[in-house]
This record gives C-alpha cells, sequence and structure tokens, in this order.
C-alpha cells in the first residue's frame, strides 16, 4: 500500500489536510472547486473538464454519475452534493413532505421544528445529498413577495427561535454523524425587503434597520454554527449582496466570527453583468465575488473561466481563491467525506424514506400548523374527542348523520396540499408527476376518511383559480432559467358555482376550500393583489347566500385577503401548504378529534393597499388609519382561537426594578373557562416606554406553549433577562436603555389581548447597594 498524502490521512487535523491538500491543486482544479453547478445538463464536462466541487438538482442517475467521476479524479476531492430539501425532502420521489416553512412556524414549536428538520435529515442523507438550502431566515412583511411560504413569518424574534431549531434538526449531534446534512441560512440579508414584493430588485434598507430586524436571526444562527449562509438576489445602496463588503466581511465574518461557506446565490456572479450590469464581463464579476469572500459560485459556469483570467491579469490575489477553497474543503473534511463519500444507500432508504415514524411526525405537524381564525360555535362539527378504531371522528352530538359538502378549487388539489418546493413543483425536471398521490392527503381526502361512520361527504369544485398563458417574450430568461407563465385568473363559471350552491343547499355543513395554487407562488411569481383569484370570491359569495353553515379553509401559501363573506363565515381555518398529511389534519381539526393550537407567525392583511401589516412597526404617524380604510389587519400576528376560552388575569411583575444585567420574572394565570383542552402559546412583549431613536410600541421577547385542561387554573412563569430588552440606537449599536417598561403578556399581539405591567430598568449609576 503507498502511504497516504497527508490530505487523505483522516488522524491528522482537518487545517493540516486543507493546507496540504490546496498545495497540490492547480488554478483550475482550485476555481473549479469553488463552482456549483447545475447537474441537470449532464455531468461529466461539470467533473471532469470544469472540477466542479459541488453540484445542485441532481436526479438520482446523475448524483451516481458524478460522484463516481469525481472519484476517479486525479485528487479524488469529493463532491458536495446539494438540494432543496426545504419542508422534506422535497424532490425524492415518496419522501416525506412537511407542511411549508410558514405553514410549520404556526406551530411556534421549536422543539416539533428540530424533529422535523431531524426526520427530513435522516432522509436526505440517505440519498447521496449533503447539504440543504434551507431555513429561509428572510423576515415577510410584503405579503405580495412570492415566497412568503419559505419563511417563519414577520417576526425576528421567532424567526431566530424557529431557525435555530431547524438548523440544530439538519446538523444534527455534529457533522460527522452520517444522518447530518449542512443547512444553509438563507437568503442572507435583506432580501424580502424588495420594493413592493417585486422579487429580487433593490432592497432600500439601511445598516441599522438591517441591525435592528434583519439581521439577529442571521447573527444567532452564525454563532451556534449553522456552517453554511446563502446570499440573497437584492442590491442595497447601489451594490448587489454579491459584493456587499460590510454584510460579507465586517459583520458576518469580523463581528460574528463566522468561519462557514459562503454560496451565492443562482447566477449571482453572472446577473453582476447581465442583470445589475455594474460589471462589463465575467472577468471583472469574477473578481470581484472572489474578492468579496464568496466561497461557492452558484450557476455560473462562466466563473471558471473569468477567475483564472482574473488571476493571470492580476485582478485578484490567487490567496483569495485558496482561502476560498480551504473553506469549502474544511467542510468536506467536517463531513468525513474523504473517508465516507455518503453515497446514496438503498438499504437505509428503504427503512427511512416515509417511515411510518416520519408519516406520524408528519401528522403530528400538520395538525399544529392550522390556524383557527374564526368559530361562532359551529366547529367542531362532530364534537367527538376521540377516533374510533378506524379514525373516524365519534359522533357526540345527536347521533344524527350528517351531509358535508365539501367545496372549492382547492380541496381535492395535491399540488397546492404539499406547496410549492416540492414534487412537481417545477425546480428540478425528474418528478413530472409529483409525489405519488396516494401519499397526499386532500381536504376531501380527509373528510372522506374521517367523518363519522354514517355521514355523507358531498363534493363540487365551484369554481377555478387560473389558467396558464405562456409569456410572449419567450420560455427562458437570459441565464437559461425558465420563464414562468402569465397567470390569467379565470371568470366565474355560473355552472360551477350553480352545483356547489346546490350541493350546500343539500348539506348540514359546506366546508369551502379556497386559497392560491402554486403557480402563484415562489420565485419570479409575486402577486400585486392578495385576492382570491378566479372565481373563488364568487363562489363564496354564492355559498354564503345559502345559509349553510360554512366553514372557510383558506389553503394558501401565504396570508391572502378574505372577501366579506368569507370573514362572516362560520368558521375560518388558515392551512398554510400543510403537506401530505394536511386534508386529513384539516378533516380531524373541523370535525374535532384534534384541538386547534396555530398562531399566526404573520399577519392577514384586510385590502392589499395596507401593506405592511407586520404589528412591530415604528412608532409616530399622524393618526392611525387612511382616509378610507383602517390600517389594523383582519387577522394579528400571534392570533390563532382553540376550542375553548381561556381568560388571562393577574399578570404580575415580581422584578419591578432591575439593572441591566437582572432577569424579569412575572406570572400570570391562564384559566380554562370551556370544556375542552387548550394550547395555550403565552405571548410576552416589552415595550420600551421612551427611547431614544423611534423605536417599535412592542416587540416579541420570548413565549411559552401550556396546556389547561378543561375548568384548570395555571400559573405561568415568565423569565426575560433584561438584555433582551434592547434597540438599536443612532449609532447603530445594541443596547439596553435605562427606564421605564413595560410587559405585555396574552394570546396575540392585539393590544386588546394583552395584559401590561411595568417594570423598570436603572441606570448604572442609580444603582445602590
Ligand atoms: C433560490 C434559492 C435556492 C436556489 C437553488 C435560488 O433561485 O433563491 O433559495 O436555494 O435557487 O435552488
Amino acid at each position: 500500500m503507498p502511504a497516504a498524502l497527508p490530505y487523505q490521512d483522516p488522524t491528522l487535523p482537518i487545517a493540516e489536510r486543507v493546507a496540504d491538500l490546496v498545495g497540490r491543486m492547480t488554478l483550475p482544479e482550485k476555481v473549479g472547486q469553488l463552482l456549483q453547478l447545475n447537474a441537470k445538463d449532464g455531468v461529466r464536462p461539470l467533473v471532469e473538464d470544469m472540477h466542479v466541487g459541488s453540484i445542485l438538482h441532481a436526479s438520482p442517475e446523475n448524483m451516481r454519475e458524478a460522484t463516481e467521476l469525481a472519484a476517479r479524479t486525479r485528487l479524488g476531492i469529493p463532491l458536495l452534493v446539494a438540494e432543496d430539501c426545504i419542508h422534506g425532502h422535497s424532490f425524492f420521489h415518496g419522501a416525506t413532505i412537511y407542511p411549508s416553512q410558514l405553514g410549520m412556524a404556526s406551530s411556534w414549536d421549536a422543539d416539533l421544528i428540530e424533529r422535523v428538520a431531524r426526520a427530513t435529515a435522516v432522509e436526505v442523507s440517505a440519498t447521496g445529498i449533503h447539504w440543504t438550502f434551507s431555513p429561509v431566515l428572510c423576515i415577510a412583511r410584503e405579503l405580495r413577495w412570492g415566497r412568503v411560504d419559505e419563511t417563519f413569518g414577520e417576526d425576528p424574534f421567532l424567526i431566530g427561535e424557529l431557525a435555530s431549531a431547524m438548523v440544530r434538526g439538519y446538523q444534527g449531534d455534529g457533522l460527522d454523524d452520517p444522518t447530518a446534512i449542512l443547512a444553509t441560512a438563507k437568503h442572507f440579508a435583506g432580501y424580502s425587503e424588495t420594493q413592493g414584493g417585486r422579487d429580487a430588485s433593490e432592497a432600500d434598507i439601511s445598516h441599522r434597520k438591517l441591525r435592528s430586524w434583519f439581521l439577529p436571526p442571521f447573527e444567532r444562527v452564525a454563532r451556534e454554527g449553522c456552517r453554511t449562509f446563502m446570499l440573497g438576489y437584492q442590491s442595497t445602496d447601489g451594490v448587489p449582496i454579491t459584493v456587499n463588503d460590510w454584510l460579507l466581511n465586517d459583520v458576518l465574518r469580523g463581528e460574528w466570527g463566522y468561519t462557514g461557506m459562503l454560496v451565492t446565490d443562482w447566477d449571482n456572479v453572472g446577473r453582476m453583468v447581465w442583470e445589475q450590469h455594474i460589471y462589463a464581463d465575467h472577468t471583472l464579476a469574477a473578481a470581484a465575488a472572489v474578492q468579496a469572500g464568496n466561497d461557492m459560485i452558484m450557476t455560473t459556469p462562466q466563473f471558471f473561466e473569468g477567475a483564472q483570467d482574473a488571476v493571470a491579469r492580476g485582478l485578484v490575489d490567487e490567496a483569495r481563491i485558496d482561502a476560498a477553497v480551504a473553506r469549502v474543503l474544511a467542510v468536506k473534511f467536517e463531513l468525513g467525506l474523504f473517508e465516507d463519500p455518503r453515497l446514496p444507500d438503498p438499504e437505509r432508504q428503504a427503512l427511512v424514506i416515509a417511515s411510518a415514524e416520519h408519516e406520524a411526525l408528519n401528522l403530528e405537524t400538520a395538525r399544529r400548523s392550522l390556524v383557527l381564525l374564526r368559530n361562532d360555535g359551529t366547529l367542531p362539527l362532530a364534537g367527538g374527542l376521540v377516533a374510533d378504531a378506524s379514525g373516524r371522528a365519534q359522533d357526540a352530538s345527536d347521533g344524527r348523520a350528517r351531509r358535508i359538502a365539501v367545496v372549492g378549487p382547492n380541496a381535492d388539489d395535491p399540488h397546492v396540499t404539499l406547496g410549492d418546493w416540492a414534487g412537481a413543483s417545477g425546480q428540478t425536471d425528474w418528478l413530472p408527476d409529483g409525489h405519488p398521490r396516494e401519499m397526499i392527503h386532500t381536504v376531501l381526502d380527509g373528510f372522506r376518511a374521517h367523518a363519522p361512520e354514517g355521514w355523507d361527504i358531498t363534493y363540487a369544485q365551484g369554481a377555478e383559480i387560473i389558467r396558464l398563458i405562456p409569456d410572449p417574450r419567450g420560455e427562458f430568461f437570459p441565464d437559461g432559467q425558465p420563464r414562468p407563465d402569465i397567470a390569467a385568473p379565470i371568470e366565474p363559471d355560473p355552472a360551477m358555482i350553480a352545483q356547489a350552491v346546490a350541493a350546500a343547499k343539500d348539506a348540514d355543513y359546506v366546508v369551502a376550500v379556497v386559497g392560491d395554487r402554486i403557480e402563484l407562488v415562489g420565485e419570479y411569481r409575486s402577486t400585486a393583489t392578495l385576492d382570491l383569484l378566479g372565481g373563488q370570491v364568487a363562489l363564496l359569495d354564492a355559498l354564503a347566500a345559502t345559509g349553510t353553515p360554512m366553514v372557510v379553509v383558506v389553503l394558501a401559501s401565504k396570508p391572502l385577503v378574505l372577501p366579506a363573506s368569507a370573514l362572516a363565515a362560520e368558521a375560518v381555518i388558515w392551512a398554510a401548504n400543510p403537506g401530505m398529511q394536511g386534508g386529513r389534519a384539516i378533516a380531524e381539526l373541523a370535525l374535532g378529534l384534534v384541538e386547534p393550537s396555530g398562531r399566526l407567525p404573520i399577519s392577514f392583511a384586510l385590502h392589499v393597499g395596507q401593506q405592511p401589516t407586520y404589528y412591530n412597526q415604528i412608532r409616530g404617524q399622524h393618526g392611525d388609519r387612511y382616509a378610507d380604510l383602517t390600517q389594523d389587519p383582519a387577522f394579528v400576528f400571534g392570533e390563532g382561537l382553540s376550542y375553548t376560552t381561556v381568560e388571562y388575569s393577574d399578570l404580575q411583575v415580581l422584578t419591578p426594578h432591575l439593572d441591566a444585567t437582572g432577569t424579569v420574572r412575572a406570572e400570570v394565570t391562564l384559566r380554562n373557562t370551556g370544556t375542552r383542552p387548550s394550547r395555550e402559546t403565552v405571548q410576552v412583549y416589552v415595550s420600551d416606554t421612551v427611547t431614544s431613536v423611534t423605536w417599535a410600541d412592542k416587540e416579541l421577547k420570548t413565549y411559552r406553549q401550556v396546556d389547561v385542561a378543561p375548568g384548570e387554573t395555571v400559573h405561568v412563569e415568565v423569565e426575560l433577562p433584561v438584555s433582551a430588552c434592547t434597540l438599536v440606537d443612532r449609532h447603530g449599536e445594541r443596547v439596553v436603555e435605562p427606564g421605564r417598561f413595560e410587559l405585555l403578556v396574552g394570546r396575540s399581539s392585539r393590544d386588546a389581548d394583552l395584559l401590561r405591567a411595568a417594570f423598570t430598568v436603572a441606570a448604572p449609576d442609580e444603582i445602590t447597594v
């Protein structure tokens, strides 16, 4: 046996192995190592001619070929295989698909989300993929943006909690665990703040605003060890994020001490040439991207020649390339890929893909993702608390069999049940028919399977939403990305509506399942309105006019604007792309087999013109409404009902006087005055009453989830370090400003739902011993 070269010796420290390997690489090999290319059009040239370090969107066949080819290259450097596995293993046939990230956020349950990410990593790691581009830490303040569904909603604290949990779940106990995958904190930073929700345009956002709201969740996961960060697409102050030296170097790598890998977004380097026009050619763009500290260049094949040319022309120092290569290789060594390239493992796949355990976790998550927004007591329909042996609700009412008309364009649509980034949603091409239909429970499936024995379930589609028209400007953008079709609303169809109305008239209840479609969601697909498109409003109006009690299920990627007929319906449930078990969970909730416990991680606007409607807006405005409309959202951040009433009372701050090192301790009493249990999300906001800069009137600082049984009284203790009661001052520093604060505790961010109690934080010179 020839002696192993130092980089091949697993007993040596990673830094030594990296240094040895970088020293053996030619410039083309180094530049190639920084490239992540799309495996779609064949992998041989990518591996053999361009020496790529990573591939994405590889079908199982392409992946096998690419990894075999990489093993036979001169230095045998393993490939990093990446995919968007963002709510489950999105594009692996028959894998478990969970609710969208926004749906998961409605659970407000970090532990649950960590378990989902762990289960996802277990499935993903068995299939040869090492790296998922998840989670998204963008703050969703503009509902027209097409990617709201991929976020954890509008609040920086909640985003930080849930993102941290998700990263822990993906990366497990350490990257050397074969079931760990690399997590990605994306999209760094401010991508969601583009104007008018127009995807990937200019984000007009100051350093101070970034530090106040947008950076904290990223800082948290950077410090906690998230190993990769992905940039967004936006430019700010004239600087594309790809070359934003302040964010990438001063903040991320400097202040936060981040040592992980930085990946661009799709063709960001090319975009600086053909889209943003800030460099004349790819040599200049490649040089700038390397100088700014990017490590992995996603899908800009021209980078290969460009970066080499830049070195030859002295535009970039080869040492900068070496540093980036070192960061890429370090991650590969941390994953142990040189010892075990973690190829697809069919035996492990048979055990873990869509295992019964993951299916149960998915059902739990889907149930927890649903938010009951309105209920006049019509729900639960069956009243039964338990399922019989076949999972059907037991009819605990008068025993009379009921008829439920399940209607609406989203009542039986498997794609919208899963949402974007799953199966046939369009980002990959090897699952043209999506995930197996029988794995997906639509709302109609759910009612048919779980309504009490003898109940009659009828169905009518009632309306269509949009039709797709090819964009006359051509099928592709200049970078080869497919140009989405144009979504044209379909006029209400009187015959379809009449059929649904007849079904509703003939039923005891009508469940109207409305919302959006995956063609109205995602990149390039922001919407100008938030309306229920097509025939949906006419359908709801007609159904409301029948007088049959109506349960509106908004099965939609993001908060939409609901018409008066929906807002006045007997009940409204929001299901944000609830995943494979979604329809079952919705039926169970409506029937009363499970308790509603979801809370809104994002506000619902009453009208699109109210944008933005996030709760933590800056104080100071003439008045508090538009001349023609209130500014109040239809449903606010934190809102969500259960099937009982829980009274909050007796908020007491036990530590009314503190210094900046102290911990606020408080107690609040919850009393369940109804007959059903509730999982309460006790939300704790802080209001800093006088601030040196204009600041939000209240901010979520912590929360606790507490089960309260019928009739039970629970005393909930709240603890909050004063160090969390910060603002960002005019110099961009995050500080606690001494003075009077209010602690606001309650069931939602709505003022009327919050109890208030004061505490004061003393300035250092006011402290008496
Ligand atoms: C998206 C990223 C995604 C990447 C790879 C980009 O267009 O913005 O979120 O991870 O594509 O699919």
